[in-house]
């Protein structure tokens, strides 16, 4: 009984090689020093997310967005929006808000990051993702303080 309902379960789907846009600079102009991973604290889609930052926080904003089956939407292509500021302060040397790249990803919390989520989290950051060799980091790790316990898992410090 219990062997049958095992193969019945589909095979875990390996995570898909990385397709898309390449690294994308930082607002500088220069490759990015970081890429700092963000939560939305909700679970709203990337547009009403966008239209938050555009109407409530004008400034405020990140490069991605992932929505929770993963896909990656890029806010300047996609919404028209410029905003990049996520963070108050940073604690890491050469890492701000002009120096960095913001991902949200579209949960209440790290908790509630999907699988898929973090798949594609991997696939941009992983070996072979157009962030690979750029250090990443969670938003609390970045600017503690300013949210606890922040992005943390995506980048791998769970
Ligand atoms: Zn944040």
């Amino acid at each position: 009984m219990l062997t049958a309902l095992r193969l019945k379960r589909p095979a875990a789907k390996p995570t898909e090689p990385y397709v898309g846009p390449p690294m994308m600079n930082a607002p500088n102009g220069k490759v990015p020093s970081a890429l700092i991973i963000h939560h939305t604290s909700g679970r709203n889609n990337a547009e009403s997310v966008v239209n938050d930052w555009r109407t409530n926080r004008p400034g405020v904003g990140a490069q991605m967005i992932v929505d929770r089956d993963g896909t990656v939407h890029y806010t300047q292509k996609e919404f028209g929006y410029n905003g990049t500021g996520n963070f108050l302060h940073s604690v890491i040397s050469g890492v701000s808000n002009q120096t960095a790249v913001g991902i949200e990803v579209i949960a209440r919390d790290d908790a509630d990051m999907t699988q898929a989520q973090l798949d594609t989290l991997k696939r941009l950051a992983g070996p072979g993702g157009p962030y690979a060799n750029i250090p990443v980091y969670g938003h609390s790790q970045v600017s503690p303080g300013d949210r606890e316990n922040e992005g943390v898992r995506g980048s791998g410090g769970d």
